[in-house]
Formats: structure tokens, C-alpha cells, sequence
């Protein structure tokens, strides 16, 4: 297990797992492509195929091939950002709480923990991570897949851990509430119906004070939009964000934000890129 980490991106291995193709673009799409330019060996988890998802056009997808499609989307979006170690759990993704579709056998909300965190333990053990990402407590916007996924990477790391306390950096990937505030006041200066409420912006996402970390992803902005935009069936031309216009984008998709979680007193790795 690493006890300490490299001087050099290019000797750095990172483990990023997300429930769902697409989520690994918004929140921290700026650090992954920083990390692949840079030479580190990145491997990406996704535990569904993002089966139940929207589809934004019906000449690019039926129901029945969704999951194919997505897949496709994410190697593509990987592509772009420079990650070719892609790996699918092949779970179904499920609805938000309540939702029809969490009744299915193979909903990743229905997963058997110990069966995932199994496996993702496996996968730390394979690429030998120094840095392991995954989504916040919150599920950013509450997302039971979300916060499975975080909640089984959360325990594969702390399996990870040598006797001697030794394990990667685990960071949670936040989405902080007052930068939902923000993206929120921007559309709503602009006259733009934001996709969300307001009185949801004060619950929705990460709570500001458990944000360790800020990095400056703003060189890597127009690789993580590209990337993003491969998930094709999921992007409306006429949605809230594509009304912002190019300069608030930019502004706002520049800056990640983490939480580094483990272990205690670790030094903050994502701070000194
Ligand atoms: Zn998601």
C-alpha cells in the first residue's frame, strides 16, 4: 500500500468511481483531464450503464439500447479527457427515492454492499491507488446511486488500509451549496428558469464548511466541457445551462471543489496541483 505520494503526475495512480456515466464530467472533469495530461495512470468506475436515464433526441437511443448508448458516451467523453482504464460494474441505475425503477433486481440501490465494495476493493488492490475520488455524502443532489457509490468506495478504502493505517487519499467530490447559489443567481440574472427551486439550493449539495479543497481547473475548462458534451443523450441544446452564456460557464465549471476524507492528517495532494 503507498505511504507516500509521487512529486511527479506522471507517477501518480488515481482511482475516480461514480455511479452513473456523466457524473464524472461536472464536478471534477477539469481535475481528471488535468491528471491525464499530466501522466497519471487514471482508472474510472462506473457502476451503471445509466439504463434509466433521459433521452435527449430518439434518433440517438430507444430504452432498449440506452445502456449501450451510454456506454459508448462515457468512452467517448474518455476520450476526450484521456482516461482509457473504464470500467463498468454493470449495475442499473436507479430513480430518485421512491421511483418505480428501484424495484428492480439489479438496481444498483438494491446492490448487495459487501458484493460492490468487494469488488472495488479488488480494483484498489490491482492499480495500487494514491488518490481514490468518489461522490459526496450528499449525492450532490441526493442521488440514491450517488450516495451508495460513496458509501462503497468510502469502505473499500478503508479495507485498503495496510496494519499500519496506510491507504490512499479518499476525496469526496463536492458540489457545494453556494456554488449551486451561484449557478442558480446567474440564470436567474439572466431570466433563465434554473432547473431547480430556490428554496432547494439550501439543501441540495455539499454543505460549504466540509470543503477541504479548491482547485483552479480553469486551463482544463474547455477539455471537460468537450468531454462532457459526449454524453450526448443526456444534454438538451435548450436547457438552463447551455443558455449561460460562454464567459459564466467558464467562470463557474472552473473550479472543483473536494473533500479530503482519509486518512487522518493526511497531507492535501489535490491542493499542491
Ligand atoms: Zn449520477
Amino acid at each position: 500500500m503507498r505511504t507516500s505520494t509521487p512529486e511527479s503526475l506522471s507517477r501518480l495512480s488515481v482511482l475516480a468511481c461514480f455511479a452513473h456515466p456523466d457524473d464524472e464530467g461536472f464536478a471534477s472533469g477539469g481535475l481528471l483531464a488535468m491528471l491525464a495530461a499530466g501522466g497519471a495512470r487514471v482508472t474510472l468506475v462506473c457502476a451503471t450503464n445509466g439504463d434509466v436515464g433521459e433521452i435527449s433526441d430518439p434518433s440517438l437511443a430507444t430504452p432498449e439500447n440506452l445502456w449501450q448508448v451510454r456506454q459508448q458516451e462515457l468512452r467517448n467523453a474518455m476520450a476526450v479527457t484521456g482516461i482509457d482504464d473504464l470500467r463498468f460494474l454493470n449495475y442499473r441505475d436507479s430513480g430518485m427515492d421512491g421511483a418505480d425503477d428501484n424495484r428492480h433486481p439489479n438496481a444498483y440501490c438494491n446492490a448487495d454492499a459487501a458484493a460492490v465494495v468487494s469488488r472495488l476493493a479488488g480494483i484498489i488492490s490491482e492499480t495500487n491507488p494514491h488518490v481514490v475520488l468518489t461522490h459526496d455524502p450528499s449525492g450532490g443532489y441526493g442521488h440514491p446511486d450517488h450516495k451508495a457509490m460513496c458509501a462503497h468506495a468510502t469502505a473499500a478504502v478503508a479495507r485498503a488500509a495496510d496494519p499500519d493505517g496506510a491507504a490512499p487519499l479518499l476525496y469526496y467530490v463536492c458540489f457545494p451549496r453556494d456554488v449551486f447559489r451561484r449557478w442558480w443567481q446567474e440564470m436567474a440574472d439572466r431570466g433563465i428558469t434554473p432547473p431547480f427551486a430556490v428554496d432547494a439550493v439550501d439543501s441540495l449539495g455539499t454543505p460549504d464548511a466540509d470543503v477541504t479543497t479548491i482547485v483552479d481547473v480553469l486551463p482544463w475548462v474547455k477539455v471537460k466541457l468537450e468531454s462532457l458534451a459526449c454524453h450526448r443523450t443526456q444534454l438538451h441544446d435548450s436547457g438552463p445551462f447551455s443558455q449561460l452564456p460562454e464567459d459564466v460557464v467558464d467562470m463557474l465549471m472552473g473550479t472543483e471543489f473536494y473533500q479530503l476524507v482519509s486518512p487522518p492528517g493526511a497531507a492535501d495532494l489535490l491542493a499542491t496541483l
